[in-house]
C-alpha cells in the first residue's frame, strides 16, 4: 500500500496520504487549511517493490480542474505486471 507524502503550498503543513488502491483516485486537500495547492514530497515514498524486477517508480499525474479553483487529482497506476 503506497503511503504518499505531501506539502500544502500555502501554510507548509507536511502530510501523508495513505492509498488504499493503488488505481484509486483521489482528491487531495490540506487537513489544516483546506488548499488544494499541494506538492508532492518524493523523498518519503513508501511503495512496495518486488524482489528482482528492479525499482519502480510510480507515476503521478495532477490535473487541474478549471482556472479559480485549484483542484488537484492524482492518478497513481501500479507496477505493471
Ligand atoms: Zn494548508
Amino acid at each position: 500500500m503506497p503511503v504518499y507524502e505531501f506539502r500544502c503550498l500555502e501554510c507548509g503543513k507536511l502530510f501523508e496520504k495513505r492509498f488504499a488502491s493503488m488505481h484509486e483516485k483521489v482528491e487531495l486537500q490540506c487537513p489544516e487549511c483546506q488548499s488544494r495547492s499541494l506538492e508532492r514530497v518524493i523523498s518519503r515514498v513508501n511503495f512496495l517493490t518486488r524482489p528482482g524486477k528492479g525499482e519502480q517508480k510510480p507515476k503521478l499525474t495532477t490535473k487541474s480542474c478549471s482556472p479559480g479553483s485549484n483542484c488537484m487529482t492524482l492518478d497513481i497506476p501500479g507496477p505493471e505486471e
